[in-house]
C-alpha cells in the first residue's frame, strides 16, 4: 500500500485506508460493491485443528477462501493438540510444583510453533501473511501467571498489517504484563485471545472452528439424539459454558457479552455449515424453544456440616477459611433450622475437595457441629433457557422427570434462566437423557 492513502476517499468517502477499491486501485463506482462485501474476521483454530501438518494445510486453504472473497483475516491457533499437556508433563517431571512465570515461558511455546507453520502453509498459498507471538501483538495482561487477563490490546501493528493485504496469525493462549514477564490466559485460552481481538479490531465476527460443528442441546457422547443450535443467547451461553459444556472457554464468553463481539462456533472439520451463532437478543428469527439445552458437569463435590449453631455469623465462619484458600464455592443451601441447629451444605470444585474437608475439619473446632460429611461422587444437571423467564412449570417438569428415574434430587439452585440439580453422580446420564426428553429437545426447532 502507498503512502498516498491518508484521508477519505475520493470515490466512495470511506476513509481511504479501508476502502477496498482505493487500496486496489479500481477506478469505478465498484467501491460501494467492494466494501459492501468485504469482511474482517477473526478465525481462532483450536489445537485438534492444527494437530498435523494436514491439518494446518487445511486451515490455510480455508483462509486462502476468505481472502480471495475480499475479507481480511486474523488467525487466532493453538498449540497443536496434546502439546499443552506434553508440556505440563514435562515440566512436573523436573519440578513438583512448577514455577508459574517459568511454566508460562514454557507453555508458550506451543502456541508459537503453531503460528509459524500456520503462517508458513498460507504463505505458500501465495497469500502474505505474518505470525505474531502474544507480545508481538502487543496482547497485554495483568501478571497472574498460568491465568493472566487481558487488559489491553494494541492494535495498531495488526491494523497496519491487516490494511497491507496480510493476514495476521497471533498466537493464543498468551500474553504479556507490563513487566514484559510472559504470560498464559488459562486453559482453554485462545478462545479468549480471539474474542478479545475481535474486540480491538471490531471484527465483523469471530468464528470459532473446533472439532464439532456447534453447540448442541446437550453432550451428543450422552444423547446421541442431541442437537446442534443454530444460536443460543450470550446469557444462555454463558450458563452452559460454566455448567460443563465445554466448546467455549467461559471467559472468552464473558468478554464477547462484553464488548458485544458477533460470536459463532463452528466445524473445522466441515466446509459446510453455519454453527452456531451466538446472540445477544431473543430476535424474531430465534428458534422458539423454552428450554435451550441441558448441561452436566461431574466436577463436583459436596460438604455437609451437620447440626450447626443458627446464629449470625455462621456462614461467614463456614465459607471463609474456604474463601481464604481461594476454593471457588457453587451452590449453597442452608435449613430451616430445629431447635436452634441447622444443617449447611455447599458445592465445590472436586479438585479442592480435599483441602475444603481438611479446613472444615479444622474451622469445625470453633463451630462445633454435630459432623462434617464430604461427598465426592456427584454431578450437576442444570436446565438452561430464556423461556423460563415467560413460562411456567419448567422446575416441576424437569423434577418430575427425575422421580420417574427414581433419581433422589440432593440440591436444587435456580436463575431467571437455570435450574441446576445436584444428584448421585452414578445417575448423570439417565438424568441428562431424561431431561433432553422432557423438553422436546431432539426435535428440530
Ligand atoms: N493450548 C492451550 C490449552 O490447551 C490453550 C488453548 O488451546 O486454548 O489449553
Ligand atoms: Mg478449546
Amino acid at each position: 500500500m502507498s503512502d498516498g492513502f491518508h484521508g477519505l476517499c475520493p470515490i466512495c468517502g470511506l476513509l481511504a485506508r479501508s476502502c477496498r477499491g482505493a487500496r486496489s486501485g479500481t477506478l469505478d463506482r465498484l467501491h460501494k460493491q467492494l466494501n459492501a462485501s468485504m469482511a474482517l474476521f477473526v478465525q481462532k483454530y483450536g489445537g485438534t485443528s492444527v494437530g498435523s501438518p494436514e491439518r494446518i494445510q487445511h486451515v490455510a486453504r480455508r483462509v486462502a477462501r476468505f481472502v480471495a472473497q475480499g475479507h481480511q483475516v486474523v488467525v487466532v491457533v493453538s498449540a497443536m493438540s496434546g502439546e499443552t499437556n506434553r508440556l505440563i508433563s514435562l515440566a512436573k517431571s523436573v519440578s513438583s510444583q512448577p514455577d508459574p512465570r517459568e511454566l508460562d515461558v514454557m507453555l508458550s511455546t506451543g502456541e508459537q510453533v503453531s503460528i509459524a507453520l500456520v503462517a508458513m502453509a498460507i504463505m505458500e498459498l501465495g497469500i502474505k501473511a505474518r505470525s505474531y507471538t502474544g507480545r508481538q501483538a502487543q496482547i497485554l495482561t495483568d501478571s497472574v501467571h498460568t491465568r493472566a487477563r487481558i487488559v489491553e490490546i494494541d492494535r495498531v501493528n495488526l491494523r497496519a498489517d491487516l490494511d497491507a493485504g496480510y493476514v495476521v496469525v497471533v498466537a493464543g493462549f498468551q500474553g504479556v504484563d507490563d513487566s514484559g514477564n510472559i504470560t498464559t490466559l488459562g486453559r482453554g485460552g485462545s478462545d479468549t485471545t480471539g474474542v478479545a481481538l475481535a474486540a480491538a479490531l471490531n471484527a465483523d465476527e469471530c468464528q470459532i472452528y473446533t472439532d464439532v460443528d456447534g453447540v448442541y442441546t446437550t453432550d451428543p457422547r450422552v444423547v446421541p439424539e442431541a442437537r446442534r443450535l443454530k444460536t443460543i443467547t450470550f446469557e444462555e451461553m454463558l450458563e452452559m459454558a460454566s455448567l460443563g459444556s465445554k466448546v467455549l472457554q467461559i471467559r472468552s464468553v464473558e468478554f464477547a457479552g462484553n464488548y458485544r463481539v458477533k460470536l459463532r462456533v463452528l466445524s473445522s472439520f466441515q466446509d459446510e455449515g453455519e454453527g452456531t451463532l451466538i446472540t445477544f437478543e431473543e430476535g424474531p428469527d430465534m428458534e422458539k424453544a423454552v428450554i435451550s439445552g441441558i448441561a452436566f458437569n461431574r466436577d463436583e463435590a459436596k460438604i455437609t456440616l451437620l447440626g450447626v449453631p443458627d446464629r449470625p455469623g455462621i456462614a461467614y465462619q463456614i465459607l471463609g477459611p474456604i474463601g481464604d484458600a481461594n476454593i471457588d464455592v457453587d451452590m449453597i443451601v442452608q435449613n430451616v433450622s430445629h431447635d436452634g441447629l441447622t444443617d449447611f451444605s455447599f458445592t465445590v470444585h472436586r479438585s479442592d475437595f480435599h483441602q475444603a474437608m481438611e479446613i472444615l475439619k479444622s474451622a469445625d473446632a470453633h463451630i462445633k457441629s454435630r459432623g462434617v460429611m464430604g461427598d465426592d461422587k456427584i454431578a450437576k444437571v442444570s436446565v438452561v433457557g430464556v423461556g423460563m423467564r415467560s413460562h411456567a412449570g419448567i422446575a416441576s417438569t424437569a423434577f418430575r422427570t427425575l422421580a420417574e428415574e427414581g433419581i433422589n434430587i440432593q440440591m436444587i439452585s435456580t436463575s431467571e434462566i437455570k435450574i441446576s440439580i445436584v444428584i448421585d453422580e452414578k445417575y448423570v446420564e439417565l438424568a441428562v437423557r431424561g431431561l433432553h426428553k422432557a423438553f422436546d429437545l431432539e426435535q428440530g426447532a
